[in-house]
């Protein structure tokens, strides 16, 4: 018996079949035309040789094809390896070796790569086929290989199973009240882990209606919520403050907006409050790749009352704040490590054993995330544990100081990292985007921190530049920072 994702399409399609499933450029694709095209591609996967265990890989932005891609896998007990279309060739080329993936559906030329490279517009002429293909697929098959953001490090594969994603899109389902009737706009990218499971397969996993986004364009955006009624989004918190930062933004309609999830890097208070002041319900999530990825959300019973804060563990998710290294909790209001437990936690690194040991405390997950709880049990993040900066032997999040920066209209986007200092062995330097036209220095910025921040937190140097170094998931590139702006005065 089928109870993986592949399974899902013939599932829906024998419940709602004319149910819209999916919308891209204009065009509607029903449960029961998602089930046909899933079917087909299926045969014409097992025609080319894939078989249970065998990867196949997806490169392209957004599309339907993705999702028929994933199940059509998942029919045939296969991994599904989405990459991220932003990569350049050679990072292709080392992730399509990695995962050793046999067949690529891609919507972009792809030379000279070992693979059978498959263009996505191939599937629209595929053979008829009705039967789906009957391989017996339990919940703790591996479903996909999904690489981290790449954010401290190489991406590293994480190996999830089909039951990782049910049980992650049912804590999902349960605690956002989804409805059948639910219209998601789907314009973070499916490749990274929240566009694909904190949105989309949940959506379709109620029956509801997945508008799906090539690319991300703020304006854009109002025209898509305006025309489709979209009643739920999930974006990281860079597509939010460009959204709120559109001309249209004051004028839109926004009147079919039910729910706004928004995490993958921290979420600064001052964007709350934008969204909370339009009078949308606006929540703060927080997980990992490794997670599938739900771990903390905030309850729309308390987007106000704790806005700011990550929130609380989901349904069928644990989760400790704990001192380094072990798993013995730390007292609320003091900041120790994110540990996680949960059968939506995956069982290990793709091909990297020593990195699974190292990331697991008997069965706890480990994030490597600073966050404190607050006495009833809300979680705030602090910072990654990496980027702490140690200044005279206190800890310095930079998250921290960068929120209290963005609290400046003049500041657009700012990072904080350490530098060699001689006295407190490190000290913070603020890399700060100005509003253009403004005439921000570096005396009036430090001292609006001075009345908010400890003394020992304070930046003792800033960099006024006009880009930050951003990843596809828009998370700053410490690691960059430090490289270009991490030497002593
Ligand atoms: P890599 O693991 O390759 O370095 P990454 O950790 O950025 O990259 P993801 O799995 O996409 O890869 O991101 C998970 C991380 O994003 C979390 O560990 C955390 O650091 C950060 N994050 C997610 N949600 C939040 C949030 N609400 N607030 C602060 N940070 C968050
Ligand atoms: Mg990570």
């Amino acid at each position: 018996r089928d109870q993986g994702l592949g399974s899902w399409p013939v599932r829906r399609a024998r419940k709602t079949p004319e149910d819209v499933a999916l919308i891209h450029d204009d065009r509607a694709m029903t449960y029961a035309e998602l089930r046909e095209r899933v079917v087909r591609l299926a045969h014409a996967l097992r025609r080319a040789g894939v078989g249970p265990g065998d990867r196949v890989a997806y490169l392209g932005f957004n599309h339907p094809s993705f999702l028929e891609t994933l199940f059509a896998t998942g029919m045939l007990g296969g991994v599904f390896v989405p990459l991220n279309a932003r990569l350049a060739g050679p990072e292709v080329a080392y992730q399509l070796a990695d995962s050793g993936a046999s067949v690529l559906i891609h919507a972009q030329p792809v030379d000279d790569l070992p693979v059978t490279a498959i263009a996505r517009e191939e599937l629209d002429r595929l053979p008829a086929a009705d039967e789906p293909i009957d391989v017996p697929v339990a919940l703790d098959d591996p479903c996909m290989i999904m690489y981290t953001s790449g954010t401290t490090g190489r991406p590293k594969g994480a190996v999830l199973t089909h039951g990782n994603i049910t049980w992650n899109a049912v804590n999902v389902l349960i605690d956002h009240d989804l409805i059948a009737r639910e219209v998601a706009l789907v314009s973070a990218p499916l490749f990274h882990t929240a566009g694909l499971n904190m949105l989309t397969l949940p959506v379709l996993l109620k029956g509801g209606t997945c508008v799906l986004t090539g690319g991300f364009d703020p304006d854009a955006t109002f025209d898509l919520i305006e025309r489709h009624r979209v009643t739920f989004m999930f974006g990281v918190p860079a597509m939010f403050q460009a959204v709120a930062r559109s001309p249209r933004w004051a004028e839109a309609d926004l009147s079919s907006l039910r729910l706004l999830t928004c995490g993958g890097a921290p979420v600064p208070p001052s964007l709350i409050a934008t969204y909370q002041e339009r009078g949308l319900t606006f929540l703060q999530g927080y997980g990992m790749t490794e997670a599938a990825p739900g771990t903390l959300f905030l309850d729309a019973a308390h987007a106000v009352s704790k806005a700011g804060s990550a929130g609380v563990p989901h349904f069928f998710t644990d989760v400790k704040v704990v001192g380094l290294g072990g798993l013995e909790e730390v007292p609320p209001g003091e900041t120790g490590e994110v540990v996680v437990n949960g059968p939506h936690v995956m069982p290990g690194y793709w091909g990297l054993p020593e990195e699974t040991a190292r990331t697991f405390t008997d069965g706890w997950f480990r994030t490597g995330d600073a966050a404190r709880l607050d006495s009833d049990g809300y979680a705030y993040i602090v910072d990654r544990i990496k980027d702490v900066i140690i200044s005279g032997g206190e800890n310095v999040y930079p998250a921290e100081v960068e929120n209290a920066l963005l609290a400046d209209p003049d500041v657009v986007e700012c990072a904080v990292i350490g530098i060699p200092d001689e006295r407190w062995g490190e000290t913070g330097r603020a890399i700060v985007v100005p509003r253009e036209g403004s005439n921000l220095t570096t005396e009036r910025l430090l001292a609006a921190l001075s009345g908010r921040l400890a003394r020992y937190k304070l930046p003792t140097s800033v960099v006024f530049t006009d880009e930050i170094p951003r990843n596809g998931t828009g998370k700053i590139l410490k690691s960059r920072l430090r490289a270009t702006y991490g030497g002593a005065d």
